[in-house]
């Protein structure tokens, strides 16, 4: 694509843009009369206007039938998740039964790691990025100490380079320099920090060379970069659902788990009665049977409400034709971010915006993490209180993530406007 600097061409992307109508499915957040421009779907993606009717519908039939909703009713909650987890499958790259739909993120790692973090003597080393989200980090290091061992022995971590991304073959590499000592690999899909999409495909192939488990953390890349868990055969994965999935704060996560791991009564796990086999689970029977499948893992009764919120964002990813159409706007969009940031660094001639995020759009995602060379925070807080909503990371990084569900070429082009002008006010 030749991008251009003008106004008129992101005019035309955005009336050239297939997904153009979408951004009519959100609210988008005001500010001082107008759309703000939010390109912060990284953290909170917006409300689908949908959300309000299909938590309606559902406090509806716990009004009108209560108890009896769990069976009757348009959308039964028993197998309300499963209507969902048919949505939410193709957006992973997984079988239907490879995914559930429960509890939230960091709750969902450590009921993985009980499962795929069996250390011994020999094998008990974890290893992660370095700079991973702290949530991951916490849970990684109660979990070692939980299993007995010191952490600063037992996680290793892969450092980020100089220039603010993550070697490809480094991290390869440690996997392979550890492998007679590794239990799991533990990685996000993208670091939140700098955005980079990690080749996951090779990371899998590594670790299972090694000999360990590998599990992936995917906040920041479900709904936003295309994923094939299964074919990639991962082993497993979480997620939340308040970021590209726009499906509310808080909202509900999700779990994949390896088809081949359905049957293997071999790894411990922590359970409860929404995971018992769901034919027998109202049969209140001594001793624990699992679902076959992710739902297996379930541990308390779904949420309805939270469900509601994610069915209403998950349609919308289906009424889009999934995550292949909106990659490729994406791309395109993202694409014309850093073009415009190059714009002002070419006009100023020096690198006062150094984007850390690689600059191949196969490695990144919708987000962009732009290191400000000079007074970052007040230039964050300029283009903030100019409507240009994006999110700070200390000590100097601005993450800016346009989404293609609902963000737009003209808004790329006047943030970068806005970030211009900050300079100047600076
Ligand atoms: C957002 C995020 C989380 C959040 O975890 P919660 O349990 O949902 O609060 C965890 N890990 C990563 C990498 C994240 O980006």
């Amino acid at each position: 694509m030749v991008y251009q600097n003008t106004l008129e061409f992101a005019e035309l992307m955005d009336a050239n843009d297939p997904l153009k109508h979408f951004r009519q499915r959100f609210y988008i957040p005001q500010h001082q009369g107008r759309d703000a421009v939010y390109f912060c779907g990284n953290s909170l993606g917006l409300q689908p206007i949908s959300a309000q009717t299909h938590l309606q519908a559902q406090l509806d039939v716990w009004r009108q039938i209560a108890i009896e909703g769990f069976f009757e009713g348009e959308q039964p909650w028993l197998n309300y998740h499963k209507s969902l987890r048919k949505k939410l499958a193709p957006i992973v790259g997984a079988l239907e039964e490879e995914v559930s739909i429960m509890n939230s993120l960091t709750v969902n790692l450590h009921l993985l790691l009980v499962s795929f973090y069996q250390p011994t003597k020999k094998r008990y080393k974890i290893l992660m990025e370095g700079n991973a989200f702290p949530s991951d980090q916490y849970a990684i290091e109660t979990q070692v100490k939980f299993h007995g061992f010191d952490p600063a022995d037992a996680i290793i971590e892969v450092p980020v380079e100089a220039d603010g991304r993550y070697s490809a073959e480094a991290i390869l590499a440690t996997i392979a320099q550890h492998q007679d000592e590794l239990a799991l690999v533990l990685f996000g899909g993208i670091n939140y920090i700098n955005g980079q999409f990690f080749d996951l495909a090779a990371i899998v192939s590594a670790a299972h060379q090694a000999g360990a488990y590998v599990g992936f953390d995917l906040a920041h890349a479900v709904g936003n970069v295309p994923l094939q868990l299964h074919n990639w055969e991962v082993d497993f994965a979480v997620w939340c659902s308040y970021k590209y999935l726009n499906s509310g704060p808080g909202g509900i996560g999700g779990i994949f788990v390896n088809q081949r791991y359905f049957y293997d009564t071999t790894l411990p796990r922590f359970s409860g009665w929404w995971g018992y086999e769901e034919g027998k689970r109202f049969l209140m029977a001594q001793g624990f049977v699992p679902e076959q499948g992710a739902d297996g893992w379930q541990l308390s009764t779904s949420p309805v409400m939270l469900l509601a919120l994610h069915d209403a964002a998950l349609t919308i990813f289906e009424e889009a034709g999934g995550v292949a159409p909106l990659r490729e706007k994406s791309a395109l969009l993202t694409g014309y971010l850093e073009f415009l940031i190059n714009q002002i660094n070419q006009a100023k001639g020096e690198e006062l915006f150094r984007v850390i995020t690689p600059s191949n759009p196969e490695a990144r995602g919708c987000q962009l993490s732009i290191v400000c060379k000079q007074n970052a925070r007040r230039l964050f807080d300029y283009i903030t209180a100019k409507g240009i909503i994006g999110d700070w990371r200390e000590p100097n990084v601005i993450r800016l993530s346009p989404v293609p569900l609902y963000n737009t070429f003209k808004e790329v082009f006047i943030a970068s406007g806005v970030l211009l002008e900050a300079l100047d006010n600076n």
